[in-house]
Order: C-alpha cells, then structure tokens, then sequence
C-alpha cells in the first residue's frame, strides 16, 4: 500500500521550503522504500530552493543520508528489510563502458527510482533531490542507491558520508591520490573542504594547508587536521602557500569552492608537476581563461573530482570502520541536529557560515 509521510518540499524558485504530506508508493522492481532516520542539509538543496540546478519544480529535498531498509521490490538482493544503510546519487548499471573497464566510479549511466513520489493533496509528481529525497519519514529509491553499513554508527554521522564528506575525502584520496608526505592546500574550507582536509590527513599528508576568507573556518580546519592556515583576504594565497612549501608550491591543491579565481590561486599554487583536483561546483555562466602555455609548461595534472569518484560499496564501509576506530572523526562534521520543520531556517545559517552541517533527524 502506498504510504502518506511528511516531506520538506521546494514548492517553487526562491519561495520558502516547507513540510507537506507525500505519497510514497510501494516499492517496484529494483526500488526499495526507507525510513530515513538522518539527513545532513547540504548547500545543494540550497542550490535547488534557488533554481540553481534545474527548473523541475516541486523537489523533495534532502540527499545526505541514513536509514532502514523498509521494503524491497522484486528482483532485490544486495538489501533486505531491516538493513541500516547510507543513500548514494548514483546506482551503478554494471554495464555502461565505464563499469565494464573496471571503473564503476565513473558509470555513464547511473540510476534512480523508476516510480516517482508525489504530493498527496495535488497527485503532482515530485522531482527528488540528486534521485534520494531524504528530507522525508520515507523514501524511494533505486536498491542499488543503498549501502549497508553497521549500524552501530549513529544516523546522523553515517548520513554525512552520502554527499558532501564522501566528496571532499575522495577528492584528496581517490581524485588526487595524496600520498604519504605529500603537501597538500585546500582552498574553501566548509564540509567539503574540510572533508579534504580529512581525507588529506588520513592518506598522511606532511603539511596540509587551509585557505579560507572566514577565520572561524580556519579554525575549524584546523581541528580537523590542517597543519596551517591562511586567510586569503589579508594574504596572497598563491604566496602563502609557495612560502609553506619550501617555495615550490603543494604537490596536491584542492579546489572546494568552485569559482575561476579559486581554480587560478590552485593552478599557481601547486608545485611543477603537482595535480589540481576540482570539488567544488561552477555555475554555469563561469568561464576560466589561463595562459596556454602555463598550462603545458607546469605540467601535472588537472582534474574534477565527482562525488570524490567513490564507489559507495567499496567507500561508505570502509569510511565508517575507520570512524569507529577513532582513525576519522565524521561526528566533527555535525554541528547541530534539528527537525523537519527547521530546513529554511538551517539554509540561513548555512548561507551566514556559522555551521558546518546541520542535519535533520526523522
Ligand atoms: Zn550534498
Ligand atoms: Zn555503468
């Protein structure tokens, strides 16, 4: 029987979020229904509130997040009932020429639920934010958008690995490759930089240098494990960096803001040979315009980071074991938990920067 369960929904560009009653059907072939316990709020529900992503209005939003599995359709056999598990955007097809290369983390052609939720008053189709829609008691999903994990970690901390933490982390080790004794900078540090930083750290970076424009951010970075900060409104961060490295600039820089003047400051602020990794999102009216020649004669690599290019079957475990051995901190990340009700409210304290994730518990 299809359920009714509340919902934050965005009813149309820029007008408030707020809580309505959906209809969420049963689960058909490859769908499973959850009831979500934890979704973090990300800057990209902001993103679709703002129309930012595209006009498909009315969005459920919510995509950070954890839950159990209520139900499963037929032909499920990686979750059951009961199953704690992490959403991802993306279900891997296994068939795409990128899954048959062995590189599932780029598949061309991930999935989502093929039935969609609606509002329960209007019958009107609702648009999931990046195909979960987690601001909700329940949702429906494709299977293959749910990893198990232990469930001995709280919803609240395993929810963050859906999104923006499971970014940043794999912008430095899956995207950049940080190795052992690696410089590394981050320029931006809220989740997703601070993610990097994470990441950076785990992977056994020497220095690992935070740039931001906001010393509150600073600071946190540096709890999270960076070695130095600069603040890149009193200081040239291309400069600052070059100074901290000897002179030659990061081996790895991560770019978490995602704007041409950032991605400039990365390009010079790594070292010859040295790799810049994209994270953070552009807009579509950004151009970036850099001399030619700088580019070949620097070398190194130039890359973007989707999702952290994790796999979240092989990723979202193994992230939440080293949490539990106290290797990662994730609950750093969570600076407050809130209700269904309070979405609009934390998007307004996100905008002003005083929180890192606020996350919504169901
Ligand atoms: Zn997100
Ligand atoms: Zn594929």
């Amino acid at each position: 029987m299809p359920q009714q369960v509340q919902g934050v929904i965005a009813p149309g560009k820029n007008e408030p979020v707020r809580v309505e009653t959906i209809t969420v059907p049963d689960p058909g072939p490859g769908e499973a229904v959850v009831r979500v316990q934890a979704c973090g709020v990300c800057h990209t529900d902001l993103h679709y509130k703002q129309g930012g992503i595209n006009d498909e209005f009315p969005f459920l939003l919510g995509h950070e997040a954890a839950g159990v599995v209520e139900s499963v359709g037929d032909g499920v056999t990686d979750v059951a009932p009961g199953d704690f598990v992490i959403l991802n955007w993306r279900a891997v097809c296994g068939r795409c020429r990128a899954c048959l290369r062995g590189r599932p983390w780029y598949c061309f052609d991930t999935h989502n639920a093929r039935q969609r939720m609606t509002l329960t008053a209007s019958g009107t189709e609702l648009s999931p934010a990046l195909g979960i829609g987690a601001f909700a008691e329940k949702t429906l999903v494709a299977a293959g958008q749910c990893t198990k994990v232990d469930p001995a970690v709280s919803p609240a901390v395993a929810g963050l690995l859906g999104c923006g933490v499971m970014a940043g982390i794999g912008a430095a080790v899956n995207t950049g490759g940080v190795g052992r004794g690696d410089t590394v900078a981050v320029i931006g540090c809220g989740g997703v930089g601070d993610a990097a930083v994470v990441g950076a750290h785990l992977a056994g970076a020497a220095k690992i240098i935070a740039v931001d424009i906001d010393d509150r951010k600073l600071e946190t970075a540096r709890s999270m494990g960076a070695t130095h900060t600069v603040n890149s409104r009193s200081a040239d961060p291309v400069e600052a960096i070059r100074e901290l490295t000897g002179g030659f600039g990061a081996d790895v820089v991560i770019e978490a803001v995602g704007r041409p003047e950032t991605y400039r400051q990365a390009f010079y602020a790594r070292d010859l040979a040295g790799t810049v990794v994209l994270v953070g999102v552009p807009t579509p009216d950004m151009k970036l315009e850099l001399p030619l020649l700088d580019v070949f004669g620097r070398g190194g690599a130039l890359k973007s980071s989707w999702y952290g290019d994790c796999l979240p079957s092989r990723d979202f475990p193994m992230l939440i074991d080293l949490h539990q051995q106290g290797r990662i901190d994730l609950g750093a990340f969570v600076t407050e938990t809130i209700g269904i009700g309070d979405v609009e409210a934390a998007f307004a304290r996100m905008h002003e920067g005083d929180v890192l994730r606020s996350v919504v518990l169901l």
